[in-house]
């Protein structure tokens, strides 16, 4: 479902990613672990095309990142191809990014009805529905300054998932909420993974990553020091970098 091999990415002369591999199945969660400008949102950034990275190659769903065959050569992709791959990926952040102006409501049917011209009416029924998933059934009249940050940051998933994402990546979803408002964003994205959805977390919440994640990776300085399963990679994690790191955390 996803591929990377050998991603590279510079800003200026300072390489933040040097080379990154990654891979990841249909219906798997990974999560990417790792401290503070080891390159987790560049990465992230680059799958959904908000980077160029410049060495390397990425595959979402047998579709190259930022290329597309032209003859027996590549091109790069337009803003238009750009902006249909995007819509293929669900991108959740830390700020909660939602229209303020706009409901609940329409917020969520946003995306559905400006970019894919979907009918008002079942676009409406799907934002609906996504809404209840997402444990705000009678909040949909609300504008986002009348929602928690918790609730706000479940609209911003339901606006993802109502594109019908094949791919779902969150960075640091959780780490502005308060933390009484947390656990019922974690709980939707569980819900979210237990459904089969395709997803890379970035996170600091290792009870997630300890229980969700089917794999998890850990970057710093812009390589994966390490990867495996959370059985392996945060009980008993090899690298002396990793152990740091989650002796830091825990
Ligand atoms: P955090 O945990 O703090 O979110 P991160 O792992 O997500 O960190 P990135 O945001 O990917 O790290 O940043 C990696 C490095 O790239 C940092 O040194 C950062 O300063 C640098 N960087 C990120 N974006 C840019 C940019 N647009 N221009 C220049 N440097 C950048
Ligand atoms: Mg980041």
């Amino acid at each position: 479902m996803f591929q990377a091999w050998d991603v590279h990415k510079s800003f200026g002369h300072v390489e933040v990613l040097k080379g990154i591999d990654m891979s990841v199945e249909r219906g798997e969660v990974v999560c990417l672990l790792g401290p503070s400008g080891s390159g987790k949102s560049t990465f992230l950034r680059c799958i959904n095309h908000l980077e160029k990275f410049d060495r390397g190659e990425m595959w979402v769903g047998g579709q190259r990142v930022g290329y597309r065959p032209h003859g027996d050569k590549l091109k790069e992709l337009n803003e238009r191809e750009v902006a249909q791959r995007r819509s293929g990926i669900g991108m959740v952040f830390q700020g909660f990014n939602l229209f303020g102006h706009r409901t609940a409501l329409e917020n969520v049917m946003e995306g559905p009805v400006v970019v894919r011209r979907e009918k008002r009416a079942v676009a409406e029924q799907r934002a609906r529905d996504l809404l209840g998933r997402v444990g705000l059934a009678d909040r949909v009249d609300n504008y986002p300054s009348q929602l928690s940050g918790g609730q706000q940051q479940r609209v911003a998933i339901a606006r993802a998932l109502a594109m019908q994402p094949d791919l779902m990546l969150f960075d640091e979803p959780t780490s502005a909420l308060d933390p009484e408002l947390v656990g019922d964003v974690l709980a939707v994205m569980r819900q979210l993974a237990e459904d089969g959805m395709t997803m890379i977390v970035v996170t600091h919440e290792l009870g997630f990553a300890r229980e969700v994640a089917d794999r998890v990776y850990f970057m710093d300085g812009g390589v994966v020091v390490e990867s495996g399963p959370p059985s392996e990679v945060l009980e008993r994690p090899r690298e002396a970098r990793t152990q740091a790191f989650l002796s830091k955390v825990l």
